[in-house]
C-alpha cells in the first residue's frame, strides 16, 4: 500500500541491521500475477528472511506502507508492513508477516484513501473494518497474534487481500474498474 502525501522514512535511523538489502522490481497491473492465489510458506528459512528483508527496502524506497510478496513477482503468503510515521517522530517499525490470517474483523468501518505500488497514481476511498486480529508468523518463524486498529488494520486488509489476487480496483464498479485496467494496458503496451 502507497504512503500518503508524505516523506518516506528515514532508515538510516533504525534498521541497520538490514545490512544486505536490495531492492525489487514491483509487478505493475495488468501483471496477471497480481491475480494468482499466493500459496503458504511452509518453512520460514534464510531464503524467506532476505525475501522479506528486500520487500522492506523495496517498501521503503518505494515509498509505501506496505507490499505483498506477489507484488515483486512472488506468489508466496508473506507481508511487510511499516505504518509508522517519521514525519510525527515515530521510529521505524517493520512488521514481516508470513501466511498472515485475519481471524476476527471488527464492526466499526473506517475510510481511507488507499493507494497500490502496483496501480501508480490511482487512489481510490475504501470502507474497510477499522479493526482486526492476525494471526501469523514471525520473521524467526514464531506463531504471534496481533491486534490492529487504524492504518495498521487498512495496511494489513490491502495486503492480505494481494494474497488471494485481490486489488483496490475490485472495490470500484466494473465499468469504472474497466477504464482504469484499459488505461494501465495501454501504458504497457506504450513502454513495450
Ligand atoms: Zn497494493
Amino acid at each position: 500500500m502507497l504512503r500518503g502525501h508524505r516523506v518516506a522514512i528515514d532508515r538510516q535511523s533504525g534498521l541497520s541491521y538490514f545490512s544486505t538489502m536490495a531492492k525489487l522490481p514491483i509487478v505493475i497491473l495488468p501483471d496477471p500475477i497480481l491475480r494468482k492465489p499466493s500459496t503458504p510458506i511452509e518453512q520460514v528459512d534464510a531464503e524467506v528472511r532476505q525475501l522479506a528483508d528486500d520487500m522492506l527496502e523495496t517498501m521503503y524506497a518505494a515509498p509505501g506502507v506496505g507490499l505483498a510478496a506477489v507484488q515483486v513477482g512472488v506468489p508466496r503468503r508473506l507481508v511487510v508492513i511499516d505504518v509508522a510515521d517519521a514525519e510525527d517522530g515515530e521510529k521505524p517499525n517493520p512488521l514481516v508477516l508470513i501466511n498472515p490470517k485475519i481471524v476476527d474483523l471488527g464492526s466499526h468501518t473506517r475510510l481511507h484513501e488507499e493507494g497500490c505500488l502496483s496501480i501508480p497514481d490511482f487512489r481510490v476511498e475504501i470502507e474497510r473494518p477499522a479493526t482486526l486480529t492476525l494471526e501469523y508468523i514471525d520473521r524467526e518463524g514464531e506463531a504471534r497474534v496481533l491486534h490492529a486498529d487504524g492504518l495498521l488494520a487498512t495496511a494489513i486488509q490491502h495486503e492480505v487481500d494481494h494474497l488471494d489476487g485481490k486489488l483496490i480496483i475490485d472495490f470500484l464498479s466494473s465499468l469504472r474498474r474497466d477504464m482504469v485496467v484499459r488505461r494501465f494496458k495501454k501504458q504497457a503496451r506504450a513502454a513495450s
